[in-house]
């Protein structure tokens, strides 16, 4: 009697690329991907890390702009469910840590629906690259005791957002996805009760050699974005810690 093998149901690893600098990759980001069947990856995965990616491995870009997505989550869904029913192991790659801000959780309960075998690799966060790279600390004893990571997304124009809470002295507030409503949040901060010459800056490509650093002022900030032209993927940080870059930015060159 010849024994029948299930046929193998391959498995997804959710992992985290991290910022932008490859070195930011955890050692098991690098192995998974060294030896992944297929990967499936977004435009926030740098070119760094692409580079790292194995000519034999299948490779699907399902880059995500604002409004301009290439493929609808549905369909990601659906792809990382028939790539693993085919027996490959398969490499969902993020930029950043999967879990902030990056509709990981969405992806795994669609797994676990098909019941497909997964795992979670965590990632640099935007925030700590950033905030590494740009020389100033997300937290400090004599500025910040607290740290929160925000969507600065708009919907309908506007932010829905606990601006009281979020306009507390005390604490560094980060905004991800926040340079479209970068006058929005400014306003809100400021009405909701924090002086208007606050330290904020912004983060542009952070961790990768052309991270732009521009530090300012609550009232002044849209204005400078404005006149610099910064576009996404950027990182609006608010809070008196960020002109600390004055002084321990080393990444950036003047
Ligand atoms: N999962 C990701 C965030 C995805 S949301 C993470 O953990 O970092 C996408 C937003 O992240 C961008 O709009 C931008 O605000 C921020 N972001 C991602 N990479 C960035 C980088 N290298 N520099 C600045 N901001 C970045």
């Amino acid at each position: 009697m010849t024994e029948k093998t299930a046929p193998s149901t391959g498995k997804v690893w959710l992992v985290g690329a991290g910022p932008g600098d490859p070195d930011l990759l955890t050692l098991k980001a690098a192995r998974l991907i060294g030896s992944a069947d297929a990967i499936v990856y977004d435009h926030l995965v740098g070119e760094g890390v692409r580079a790292l990616f194995p000519a034999a491995a299948r490779q699907v870009y399902v880059g995500k702009k604002a409004a301009k997505h290439t493929l609808k989550q549905e369909e990601i869904n659906h792809l990382l469910v028939d790539l693993a029913r085919e027996g490959l192991a398969v490499v969902r790659l993020k930029g950043g840590d999967p879990f902030i801000f990056g509709r990981g959780g969405e992806e795994l309960e669609v797994l676990h629906a098909a019941g497909i075998p997964f795992e979670v690799v965590p990632g640099v966060t935007a925030a700590a690259g950033c905030a590494a790279y740009a020389g100033f600390p997300l937290t400090h004893r004599e500025h910040a005791q607290s740290v929160t990571f925000v969507t600065g997304h708009l919907k309908d124009h506007t932010i829905d957002l606990d601006w009281p809470a979020l306009a507390r002295p005390g604490q560094t507030v980060v905004f991800y996805m926040g340079v479209g409503g970068a006058e929005e949040i400014c306003r809100q901060m400021i009405a909701h009760g924090l002086p208007p010459h606050t330290p904020a800056a912004i983060v542009r490509r952070g961790t990768l050699p052309d991270q732009q650093t521009l530090l300012a002022t609550l009232a002044c900030l849209p204005a400078r974005i404005a006149e610099s032209g910064i576009k996404p993927p950027a990182l609006i940080v608010v809070g008196t810690v960020v002109a600390l870059h004055q002084t321990l930015s080393w990444f950036e060159t003047p």
